[in-house]
């Protein structure tokens, strides 16, 4: 198949247009590099047929020419900005790009009659917890711009089923961890502000002491609990996802996550038992906007799509940190 991946030279975006090639498709990135890589996109390039596109969805004339060239079949639509804390401060940045740019590439598969889309929404999009764990009932109440905006994107995408049958499987993601198993990819941000490669760089010449937000929550050790899903799970079931629109199945949304929640002090001595040495820490106060726990409820996902997430928090790990060291070279 030939699929479009938008945000193709992300962290996520990265992962699946792996697979995607690993799986012999044609693969067609559109990026804009605002935080993505060029060197990501290089070394992707060597794993099969990809076509990059140096391009901004909100702000390009060229998108439905993209789709008339290439014969695109389906799209998977990860480009979006997706910091929280930025989202609060910024919102216009974030309703901008993350629902006009949704906009102008539905209208471009509108226009060239491609009706499949598999889309990175996040549990950003239910808010605080009214009970763990979320299942894909819970209400939908955002508490920042970025969830808000995900969530408009949801709506727009359940009137577009309806109106023009352009299908959409939501993808709702919770905390995703790791890298290629293979160390030929994985996480690069900058700056970094997620919880493992800020435990993992503290060893490196370019990281920080450990900041630990917040020692007092109501939880098993007074830590935040997050459900942490490896990338290439959390990448397979995209995968799934495709087939499952190519088999005719309906606009649908779905929970991605474990099942099992890991405190950050959890998650900090999984950390410290993969380096077989101690780590400094540092207790800092709560950061604003975090919720005491988030998991996933993932049965709806293993039912419709025959999805099982495989890959252990250790192991997950482990990757991130054999892929932090190839980075630590790189920089
Ligand atoms: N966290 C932390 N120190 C860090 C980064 C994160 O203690 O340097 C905590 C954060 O407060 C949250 C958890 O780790 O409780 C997961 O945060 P992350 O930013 O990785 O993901 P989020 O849950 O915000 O999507």
């Amino acid at each position: 198949m030939k699929i479009l991946v938008t945000g193709g030279a992300g962290y996520i975006g990265s992962h699946c247009v792996l697979a995607l090639l690993e799986q012999k498709n044609d693969v067609i990135v559109i990026d804009n590099l605002s935080t993505g890589h060029l060197e990501t996109i290089e070394t992707l390039k060597k794993y099969g047929n990809l076509k990059f596109y140096n391009l901004d969805l909100v702000k390009s004339k060229n998108l439905s020419i993209i789709f008339n060239e290439n014969n695109i079949d389906a799209v998977i639509h990860f480009a979006a900005f997706s910091q929280v804390g930025e989202s609060v401060k910024n919102p216009q940045k974030y309703y901008i790009n993350n629902v006009v740019g949704t906009l102008n590439l539905l209208q471009a598969m509108l226009e060239n009659n491609v009706k499949k889309i598999v889309f990175s929404s996040t549990a950003a999009t239910y808010g605080e917890p009214e009970y763990i764990p979320i299942d894909e009932n819970h209400s939908q109440k955002p508490i920042n711009p970025y969830g808000q905006s995900k969530l408009m994107i949801e709506k727009i995408m359940d009137d577009y089923s309806n109106a023009y049958n352009l299908k959409s499987v939501r993808l709702r993601y919770f905390n995703v961890a790791g890298a290629d198993s293979h160390t030929r990819i994985g996480e690069w941000h900058n700056p970094e502000t997620h919880l493992i490669p800020n435990i993992l760089k503290s060893k490196f010449k370019d990281g920080q002491i450990f900041k630990m937000f917040g020692d007092d929550y109501n939880t098993k050790d007074g830590t935040c609990v997050r459900d942490y899903i490896d990338i290439e799970d959390l990448v397979n079931a995209h995968i799934l996802a495709l087939e499952y629109l190519n088999n005719g199945g309906e606009t649908n949304f779905f929970n991605l996550g474990t099942n099992n929640g890991n405190s950050v002090k959890e998650v900090f001595s999984t950390c410290e038992r993969v380096l077989g040495e101690k780590i400094a820490v540092q207790i800092e106060a709560r950061r604003a906007g975090d919720p005491a726990s988030l998991v996933a409820n993932n049965s709806k996902a293993k039912k419709y799509l025959n999805w099982t997430p495989k890959i252990s928090l250790e192991n997950s790990i482990k990757n991130a940190y054999e892929w932090e060291k190839v980075l630590q070279e790189r920089i």
